[in-house]
């Protein structure tokens, strides 16, 4: 199949029933442009920006990042990209920024909770952010979110850079759609009241399988449990592309989960508007996408929410589609 599915990777992923999804690339910067876009990538459904700030000895400044996030913008040509705001702390670690040592690190101050602590860290990303996406197609999502107060302390940070920027006289982003990342299960549990506060959902089914499961995503000897077909973690899927659908918001995955052949149906079935996944898997991801019935899928997805293991859920779905296998 993928000699086929890399000849028709620019074509839409649209069912046979005529159900149109969004097929999107994570990517890193702007060098994995050229091969998402050859895959064909419709948008970014996630930027990691912080391996721009891996790669230093020190904090990039606004300017560069500004340079490069525009960049990035531009290679992908119009597409909407959705940025994330620094994803630091957990298994990602900035020598320069001297973390206090955590027990726990994946349950410490991470994502939006660093950012949140550290505000000049987190306006001179801001600040690049609502430069880079003058007049481009740029969409900010924050990490790890567990309850609303953050999104409503991001979105003020976020407020007061777009004024100092105006009154300096620089152009910003208008209309900037603002998203969050689903991955905590709090925040999936009240998925309902945080859609009030932002434009799109993008569920992060790594994190999101790791907090529900309490299995270590890092730890080799759990690698079995950690496991986003686990029907506890697909239950929270749906909950929160209900929870979004109902209030008009936009939801996507971007975790690995999207890019499984055996979990597309599934997740085409709960409604999925987006699907984001590192560019390899995207023409084989369209191809299936174009090989299903959405009303097939829904009672499939209706299915698997009622089974009991990961490998229940599998091989139901392989014995649906053998194909996918
Ligand atoms: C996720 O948690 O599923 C996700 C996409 O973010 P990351 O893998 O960067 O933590
Ligand atoms: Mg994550």
């Amino acid at each position: 199949h993928l000699g086929k599915a890399l000849d028709q990777a620019h074509l839409p992923a649209v069912t046979k029933d005529g159900h149109q999804v969004i097929v999107a690339a994570n990517v890193e910067g702007v060098s994995a442009a050229p091969e998402a876009l050859k895959n064909g990538a419709e948008a970014v459904g996630l930027f990691r920006t912080e391996f721009n700030f891996l790669q230093q000895t020190k904090m990039p400044d606004e300017e560069t990042q500004y340079k490069s996030y525009r960049d990035t913008l531009d290679a992908f040509d119009g597409r909407p990209v959705i940025l994330r705001s620094l994803d630091i702390g957990g298994d990602k670690q900035l020598p320069y920024l001297d973390l206090p040592y955590e027990l726990n690190p994946f349950l410490g101050v991470r994502g939006i909770r660093l950012c949140l602590k550290n505000r000049p860290l987190f306006k001179t990303q801001l600040r690049a952010v609502l430069r880079a996406g003058y007049q481009h197609n740029l969409h900010l999502m924050f990490p790890m979110v567990a309850k609303k107060s953050e999104i409503r302390a991001a979105k003020e940070v976020l407020e007061e850079c777009r004024q100092e920027l105006i009154a300096e006289g620089k152009p910003v982003a208008e209309n900037m759609p603002v998203g969050i990342m689903i991955e905590i299960p709090a925040a999936a549990l009240l998925a309902d009241q945080l859609a009030d506060e932002v434009d799109f959902f993008s569920i992060g089914t790594n994190d999101l399988s790791q907090y529900t499961l309490a299995v270590d995503r890092t730890n080799p000897n759990l690698s079995d449990l950690a496991n986003a077909f686990d029907p506890a973690v697909l239950r929270l899927i749906a909950s929160v592309i209900n929870a979004g659908h109902k209030k008009g918001k936009m939801v996507g995955v971007c975790g690995e989960l999207a890019g499984e052949p055996l979990a597309i149906p599934i997740l085409l079935g709960l409604g999925l508007d987006e699907f984001s996944m590192n560019a390899p898997a995207i023409p084989i991801a369209k191809q299936i996408i174009r090989e299903m019935n959405l009303a097939d899928t829904k009672e499939i997805a209706q299915a698997v929410l009622e089974m009991e293991t990961p490998s229940d859920v599998r091989a139901y779905v392989a014995q649906k589609y053998p194909f996918l296998n």
